[in-house]
């Protein structure tokens, strides 16, 4: 049995949407990760068996690991074709904004989507949901928002008809946002979910492989270099940090997606107990952050206090404008700032 966890009045607005509203644009962040698309495609797949015409557009292609996810292929990203996609919001009764909290996590698109007459529905598993939306489901305690697809499905009455591609797509978000199940996930009702992915037909091994084990030779390289050269470990402030300048990144032929994970690697130390990952982005001109954390330290805190970013307590990002060196002269201060901090899951990043 599933439990219905949202309340009766959210899910009864997009269900009477759904009996009038014909075109749907689903919309996900920048730079968008395995729950960004796993659950865009998985509500994609859905409002297409419902008969509807549905289309994902990001403001960014998907890395190449996610390029086998049954749909991929016909995401539809903003920098391609801005006007198409300027249309295609501005045409849409219903825009589904899915895995982000704020308007500015979908770049360019933020002007069309605020233009848009359609109804704005979010469903998403970042705190602190931003305005603009018609209609609100959002569950910080979720592990995923792809989690969140499969409950909303189950709350429309759908859980009989979720077929392989809806499933396949759920579980690669739960997937690549809980480590393979191994944060974030500590709660059976994730592992009813997951159970009742594998018995609509779900290989997880399979999905494991190819998301996991399906790297470049290039990549691998990459991550040996970081480790090796790249990872400054500050013992005294059990924080550890890893910077990638363009020129880097070149040398190892970086391809989207390379990166991925490399924010997670230095919490496996013994004491690290928050990470920071700062790449240099060329293209658009800005300095990519990632920060990780384990327990109560709130590595979204320390984002959104020095660095204007947010995200969930233990995985949070933003950017910098500015040079690379600014920006770990930035990170040095606020670690400054924070070792004066009095509060208990501060102070233990800095007890020697
Ligand atoms: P990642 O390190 O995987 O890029 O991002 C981790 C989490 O941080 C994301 O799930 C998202 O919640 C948050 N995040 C990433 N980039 C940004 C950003 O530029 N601004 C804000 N507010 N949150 C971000
Ligand atoms: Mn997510």
């Amino acid at each position: 049995m599933i439990e219905n966890v949202f309340s009766g009045s959210d899910v009864s607005e997009f269900r009477f949407w759904m009996g009038w509203a014909d075109r749907y644009v689903i919309l996900t962040h920048m730079g968008p990760d395995g729950d960004a698309i796993g659950s865009s495609l998985a509500l994609c797949h859905y409002l297409r068996s419902k008969g509807k015409q549905a289309v994902v557009l990001v403001p960014d292609s998907a890395p190449d690991f996610l390029k086998w996810l049954p749909g991929a292929d016909e995401i539809k990203a903003y920098s391609d074709n801005p006007a198409a996609s300027d249309e295609m919001v501005s045409k849409a009764d219903v825009l589904c904004c899915l895995d982000f909290n704020v308007v500015s996590r979908i770049g360019n698109i933020a002007s069309a989507f605020l233009y848009s007459k359609a109804k704005k529905f979010l469903l998403d598993h970042h705190p602190f949901p931003g305005s603009y939306f018609d209609v609100i489901l959002s569950h910080p305690e979720a592990s995923s928002t792809s989690e969140l697809v499969f409950h909303l499905i189950c709350a429309l009455g759908d859980f009989r008809s979720m077929d392989l591609n809806m499933a396949e797509c759920i579980y690669t978000g739960i997937m690549t946002d809980t480590g393979a199940l191994s944060y974030n996930s500590n709660y059976s009702s994730l592992f009813n979910i997951v159970s009742h992915l594998l018995d609509k037909g779900v290989d997880k091994d399979d999905i494991y492989r190819r998301v996991y084990n399906n790297y470049s030779e290039d990549r691998l390289r990459l991550q040996g270099f970081v480790l090796c050269e790249k990872m400054q470990v500050f013992r005294d402030k059990s924080t550890s940090l890893i910077t990638l300048t363009d020129e880097e990144l070149r040398r190892f032929n970086y391809k989207k997606g390379d990166t991925e994970g490399f924010v997670n690697m230095p919490l496996q130390i013994n004491g690290v107990l928050m990470s920071a990952f700062f790449r240099e982005d060329k293209e658009q001109g800005i300095i990519k952050l990632s920060f990780r954390s384990v327990g109560d330290v709130p590595c979204n805190r320390f984002s959104s206090e020095f660095f204007h970013g947010g995200g969930h307590i233990n995985a949070a990002g933003g950017e910098f404008n500015g040079t690379l060196s600014e920006a770990v002269d930035c990170f040095l201060k606020g670690l400054d700032v924070w070792s004066g901090s009095s509060e208990e899951c501060i102070r233990r990043l800095f007890v020697k």
